[in-house]
């Protein structure tokens, strides 16, 4: 039988006086130091809501300008539910991992199932959300309804390793289960939010991944690594396994100035956004315009001809690389009729493709059109505006 692996030691106990004494530092420097946010000015549900979700793997300033736009175009809940998906992608559009638009507009839905709205108040209920882990339903309920509950995303993780001098790797389950319970710990019970949000700006501004600056924290004398010297080398991560790569090819399918577009599925990395015709490989292929030409056939309905190679592009999702050909064709028929099995479709010119939620990798797949192509989807339509159907 395999031997269990040895279980990490726990993490060294607080002592009282000590948690006092960090907190009150903690948060008296958040409280002089702390950036003025948008979603700092309100405990809004909504908008708190909206901003943890944002920030999920994004950074601040990328956040903050998509923050603005998506409140000024879906100003409250009921606006989010009842907008259509495309509308939420549009304005997502860029920000990436639209897992998180769809989930905040299916939540969205649930939310407003009762009117008047009731907003789950505790963390669990938020919880129980689409798209709401652990850490985002803590925040929520800690900021916007003050429920004692303690948060630990990827930077209250590294602060928290760095105060314990925790010498195993942090993102390990066992490991992670010791820095939630020491989160909890150390909440201070009365200002739940305020403690999470300075554990967080703590992480993004003074204990930052490679060049922590000590001399500029207020919990420096809590802190066991920063005794140790140990400060840089924690925390420890496991090693990561490369991305695969993936080839995939795309067709531009043209008729009358205009090109096909397919809504994707409702599943998958970039389910519900528009895009070209496009097809995985198990490799690159030696003759990659039949390969193409034969997969196009099934999925529209349409028969192609006279490809012609645009380029290719490739795209770094979080767990693969992905290298896209992309081809341009010119229909065999005159009349194109999609087939029935055809998801979604629109021809649409140039110039409207950035009417639609597209993918990073397809709007750079569509920029190998070039000229009117690339112009418009330099110029992003506004949050919230209509689809053109
Ligand atoms: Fe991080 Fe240094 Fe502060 Fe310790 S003393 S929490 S390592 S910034």
């Amino acid at each position: 039988m395999p031997r269990p692996a040895p279980r990490p030691p726990a993490l060294p106990s607080v002592a009282p006086v000590e948690r006092r004494r960090l907190r009150s530092r903690l948060l008296r420097w958040y409280r002089r130091c702390a950036r003025d946010l948008p979603w700092r000015r309100t405990r809004d549900p909504y908008q708190v809501w909206v901003s943890e979700v944002m920030l999920q793997q994004t950074q601040v300033r990328t956040v903050e300008p998509y923050f603005q736009r998506f409140l000024a175009a879906f100003p409250s809940v009921q606006r989010l539910a009842e907008s259509s998906l495309d509308q939420v992608l549009l304005a997502w559009q860029g920000l990436g991992y639209y897992a998180r638009a769809r989930n905040l507009h299916e939540a969205a839905k649930i939310i407003c199932r009762t009117r008047p709205v009731r907003w789950p108040t505790d963390a669990a209920a938020w919880q129980a959300l689409p798209g709401v882990g652990r850490y985002t339903a803590a925040a929520i309920a800690s900021i916007a309804f003050d429920q004692p509950v303690a948060a630990l995303d990827g930077n209250i993780r590294r602060v928290l390793a760095r105060l314990a001098a925790v010498r195993e790797p942090a993102d390990a389950p066992a490991v992670q289960a010791r820095l939630w319970r020491l989160a909890a710990d150390l909440l201070a019970t009365a200002s739940p939010g305020d403690f999470n949000q300075a554990l967080m700006e703590l992480g993004a501004r003074v204990c930052t991944p490679r060049a922590p600056d000590c001399r500029a924290c207020p919990v420096l004398n809590h802190c066991r690594a920063a005794r140790a010297g140990l400060q840089r080398a924690i925390p420890v991560r496991r090693p990561r396994r490369a991305a695969p790569q993936v080839s995939a090819l795309a067709a531009a399918i043209r008729h009358e100035g205009r090109y096909l577009l397919l809504r994707r599925g409702p599943r998958g990395l970039l389910a519900g956004l528009w895009g070209l015709p496009t097809v995985e490989t198990p490799g690159p292929c030696d003759d990659p315009a039949a390969v193409l030409r034969q997969a196009v056939r099934p999925l529209t309905g349409l028969r192609l001809r006279s490809p012609r190679l645009l380029g290719t592009v490739s795209h770094v999702f979080t767990h693969r690389k992905l290298t896209l050909t992309v081809f341009e064709w010119a229909l065999a028929d005159r009349a194109p009729a999609l087939s029935a099995a055809a998801p979604a479709a629109a021809w649409l010119a140039p110039a409207e493709f950035a009417t639609r939620p597209l993918s990073e990798l397809d709007r750079k797949a569509l920029t190998l059109l070039g000229g009117e192509a690339r112009d418009a989807l330099q110029r992003r339509a506004a949050p919230g505006a209509a689809v053109l159907a």
